[in-house]
């Protein structure tokens, strides 16, 4: 608590009595806190890559250069590093963005099954490499009030997750289901899974489940960070279930309403 005391004078200016008032501050702690664990974490995640290029520059400027065999490798690793420093820094201004007080959504009627078809073909590639297939169920037409771009990250986000926490062979589904007043949207996936008291934390910035996988898959740690603010600009609903071993559906709840309104207009 803080406290602010002062003193209440009678017209004779005597003491009559005390104003005191206690200042409740855990929350603006909490916040302070929170601020500076954020601080230390983009730290340590902007050096460890840092560190590992310098580490393999120097390397090879130290002679690994004429082993054509090790040249290969390091520079294949120093390729890796850069790209993931790369996806750090995008996550980190997006996350920055989506939080500025000068952020806007461009609100429109947008049709999610292209947008799916969009981000299938882009992450296609990605998938085919372990073998994993992509499916789309559609019952309703499965049209929301939305920012399309927005919606688009949102997809590439939970689409690439749930072929990054899938081992091969696996299946991801998206299915858009319409509802009396609600658009439903889900990502399944028969992946890895995520434990019941994991699955409160994953949205936190920076928190991983297993953190040498997530790194290794190129993971930067904010992508449901940013989904989670982005659905809630769009006053949208989201949950997850999971069970582990067997896979992991993110579920999105989009009001009908928005659109209806802005159909009215
Ligand atoms: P990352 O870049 O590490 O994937 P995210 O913010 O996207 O960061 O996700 C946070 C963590 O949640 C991941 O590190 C992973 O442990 C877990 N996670 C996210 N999506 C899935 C999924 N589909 N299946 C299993 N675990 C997941």
């Amino acid at each position: 608590f803080d406290v602010y005391g002062a003193p209440i004078l009678g017209n004779d200016d005597q003491l009559k009595g005390v104003v005191l008032v206690f200042h409740d501050i855990t929350e603006l702690k909490k916040l302070e806190q929170a601020r500076k664990d954020f601080v230390a974490n983009v730290s340590h995640e902007l050096k460890t890559p840092v560190t590992s290029l310098k580490g393999f520059t120097e390397t090879l400027l130290e002679g690994a250069m004429e082993d054509p065999e090790l040249r290969e490798k390091f520079i294949s690793i120093i390729a890796k590093e850069s790209e993931r420093l790369e996806s750090l820094i995008h996550d980190l201004l997006e996350l920055s963005k989506i939080e500025g007080s000068q952020f806007i959504l461009n609100m429109d009627e947008v049709n999610l099954e292209t947008l799916i078809e969009d981000v299938f073909l882009m992450l296609g590639e990605k998938a085919a490499l372990k073998n994993i297939t992509f499916h789309k169920k559609f019952i309703g037409n499965g049209t929301i009030y939305a920012d399309s771009q927005r919606m688009k990250q949102i997809l590439i986000n939970l689409i690439n997750n749930a072929v990054m926490y899938t081992p091969e062979q696996g299946e991801v589904t998206v299915r858009v289901r319409e509802q009396t007043e609600t658009v439903i949207l889900e990502v399944q996936d028969t992946g890895i899974g995520i434990s019941k008291k994991e699955i409160p934390r994953i949205f936190e910035r920076f928190y991983r489940v297993d953190r040498a996988r997530s790194r290794n898959s190129g993971g930067t740690g904010l992508g449901l960070a940013i989904v989670k603010h982005l659905i809630e600009a769009h006053k949208a609903k989201m949950s997850v279930e999971s069970e582990v071993g067997k896979g992991t559906t993110f579920r999105i709840s989009f009001y009908k309403q928005l659109l209806n309104e802005k159909r009215e207009e």
